[in-house]
């Protein structure tokens, strides 16, 4: 299930809303999401990954990020890859989770960066975040409490 929370700009009411978590077509967007690795959609370090690693997993969970330089938010799949923790036996075929975190071992960030401005962009917990840049004037993005956003 995901979770939703909304953003409006103060200066020009450019909205966004930050979308985290996994939908009900989870198993489907994990099953292309390694199809479009293994075909080097997301670089050469992805293909051998899974090339190198038969039991590596990619974390398709959605995220917010917010950018180091201007602050802009997106939302993006996770995309880090994961290698099996030692002795772990009833491993996960979709890992999400606590499943993920708590079987797997990190293996490899993935490098995201700034539609807007190229810079480095960071995973924020979006439950956490209270503003943000806007990415149309560069303004003050505010959490909207009159937004409620629910999405499967
Ligand atoms: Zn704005
Ligand atoms: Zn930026």
């Amino acid at each position: 299930m995901g979770f939703g929370k909304a953003f409006k700009c103060k200066t020009c009411g450019e909205r966004f809303n930050a979308m985290t978590g996994i939908g009900m077509l989870f198993p489907t967007v994990y099953k292309d999401t390694v199809k479009d690795i293994r075909s080097g959609k997301y670089g050469e370090d992805w293909k051998t990954f899974f090339e190198e690693h038969p039991d590596g997993v990619v974390n398709c969970e959605n995220e917010l990020l917010i950018c180091e330089e201007c602050g802009v938010p997106k939302n993006e799949m996770n995309l880090s890859l994961y290698l099996p923790k030692e002795g772990v036996e009833d491993l996960p075929k979709l890992p999400f989770g606590d499943d993920l975190h708590e079987k797997f071992t990190l293996y490899k960030k993935y490098p995201y960066t700034c539609d807007k401005c190229g810079g480095a962009c960071n995973i924020v917990a979006a439950s956490k975040i209270k503003r943000a840049a806007c990415p149309k004037c560069g303004g003050v993005m505010e959490e909207d409490h009159e937004s409620v956003i629910l999405w499967d």
